[in-house]
């Protein structure tokens, strides 16, 4: 199984070196090891070539939002990946840095001696302009291979403005990409050779020394030069704590996912989004797990192409509505956010909404709070406080609630555009899942991206859906969850 053409974009004009010493793999955004095309499109070359395979995992501390509470999850997912890689045929060069600009130069130095270097396609956040720039100032060959979804970023050439248009797209296109999935282990049978050390210029420069903090004595994190107010959180990182959640969520939720996910007091969702997020599972592991667990096979597909939300795949209720999720929503942000560069500001709302927004702009508000109040949870509303306190202790949001606790935030908020600044700031800030393109994809639905007018026309709203804390109440079981985030 080789990686489809149409998921590898070549970064720039320079040629393989063949005299190279190894194939560089850049790990950059699919952080595991398993069921990713970028590192097995590495393999091949590492096979082609006949040369070692090296992979660099790297952490900045000078990214956006950079806090201990993000820095430990990847971190745990650094110590899987170096388990993983030992006594395997490929070198795992883990480098984290200790102060902002530490890691400048590590890039080039170590692809200095590579034939080739790949790295990851993810189409949102600061990655792709750390690529092309990498691209500019590489003197070989930089490959950038995109496994972020079961359709090829490539395989759509516009923007969808609907989930129901997307999902009519998919229906059309997506059953000849489900032969192409990336191969569980890239690394079983590859007879790769070994590499006896590194570049000395390199070790000694940038020391590969691994992650030297526990969850006992985070101590390495407490000297580094990001946000140590948004603490650590007890959900673990990592591809074993992702594949784990998987599982049980598979045996245990799945199958009621469809009644279950709306109502916080159930927890009915699968909790995967920071693992999706950081690329610690990926989505084609997901699918084919789902599949095995329904014994569903491609010819089961409804021929009939119709944007349905249901029934499309023929699995259980469930796993239709989880599918739906995981593949028509979280795969519409990664189109828009892989086709418009303004995907996080205001000016790419539709026009029916970004008009509406702007005319009420000055309307009257029954409440209106500062980024500090938000933050700190001290509006007049329980439920939004408790949305809110679960985001800043927990690191994530029930699903339904994150939805009011955006609209709440458009509602008693100055004015739109900072109502979306509020938004991206605390999601970003505090969410494990955030400075993905789903972040953008809810914080942008609130202001009616991929959404219709409602009638009638509201203040502060006009015609963007509107939603409120008392029938949110009123429809879902949110009793326990109020105790608990008081
Ligand atoms: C204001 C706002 C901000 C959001 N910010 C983020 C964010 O930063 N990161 C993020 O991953 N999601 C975000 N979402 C979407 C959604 O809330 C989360 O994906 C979901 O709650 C994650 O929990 P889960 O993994 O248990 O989801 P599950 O219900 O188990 O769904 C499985 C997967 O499907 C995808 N998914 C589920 N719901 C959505 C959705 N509405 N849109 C897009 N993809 C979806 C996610 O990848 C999720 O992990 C946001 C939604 C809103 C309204």
């Amino acid at each position: 199984m080789m990686v489809p053409p149409m998921r590898i974009r070549t970064v720039n004009q320079a040629p393989p070196d063949t005299n190279g010493r190894y194939v560089l793999y850049w790990m950059t955004a699919y952080r595991r090891f398993r069921w990713n095309f970028s590192f097995q499109r590495a393999v091949e070359w590492a096979k082609d070539l006949r040369k070692p395979l090296v992979v660099l995992e790297a952490l900045r501390c000078d990214y956006p939002w950079a806090s201990d509470r993000l820095h430990q999850f990847i971190l745990e997912g650094m110590v899987d990946n170096s388990a993983e890689l030992s006594n395997r045929p490929a070198v795992y060069f883990p480098f984290f840095e200790r102060e902002k600009g530490q890691g400048k130069g590590l890039l080039e130095n170590l692809s200095k001696y590579a034939c080739v270097v790949v790295t990851d396609d993810f189409p949102a956040f600061f990655l792709p302009n750390m690529i092309a720039a990498a691209g500019k100032r590489l003197s070989i060959k930089l490959e950038a291979v995109d496994s972020n979804g079961l359709l090829p970023l490539r395989a759509a050439d516009r923007v969808f403005s609907s989930a129901f248009s997307f999902r009519r797209f998919l229906q059309k296109e997506l059953p000849e990409h489900l032969s192409d999935f990336p191969l569980e282990d890239p690394l079983a049978n590859a007879d790769l050779p070994r590499i006896d050390s590194l570049p000395e210029e390199v070790v000694q420069n940038w020391p590969p020394d691994m992650v030297p903090f526990s969850r006992q004595g985070i101590g390495g994190l407490s000297a580094l030069p990001i946000d140590h107010s948004v603490q650590s959180v007890s959900t673990r990182g990592g591809t074993r704590a992702g594949e784990d959640l998987l599982r049980s969520f598979i045996e245990e939720k799945l199958r009621v996912y469809h009644s279950a996910r709306n109502h916080p007091d159930e927890e009915g969702t699968s909790g995967l989004s920071p693992y999706l997020h950081f690329g610690h599972v990926s989505v084609h592991q997901i699918f084919s797990k789902i599949a095995s667990a329904e014994k569903w096979s491609v010819e089961q597909l409804d021929s009939r192409v119709q944007g349905q939300r249901e029934g499309w795949w023929r699995m259980n209720p469930g796993a239709e509505a989880f599918l739906d999720e995981l593949i028509t929503w979280r795969e519409l942000g990664f189109n828009m956010c892989s086709k418009r560069k303004d995907y996080d500001q205001i000016t790419s709302l539709p026009g029916w909404a970004l008009e509406d927004l702007l005319k009420h702009s000055a309307d009257d508000r029954p409440y209106v709070y500062s980024m500090h109040e938000f933050e700190e949870a001290k509006t007049h509303d329980p439920l939004w406080n408790a949305a809110q306190i679960q985001l800043a202790m927990e690191g994530r949001i029930h699903n339904y609630l994150r939805m009011l606790w955006g609209k709440k935030i458009l509602h008693w908020s100055r004015s739109p555009q900072e109502a979306l600044d509020i938004m991206i700031e605390l999601n970003n800030r505090y969410a494990l899942d955030g400075r993905d393109p789903n972040s953008y994809t809810g914080i942008f639905w609130v202001l009616g991206r991929y959404d219709r007018p409602w009638a009638p026309s509201r203040p502060v709203f006009g015609k963007v859906r509107y939603m409120s804390s008392r029938s949110t109440m009123r429809k879902l079981k949110v009793a326990h969850y109020l105790q608990r985030y008081r």
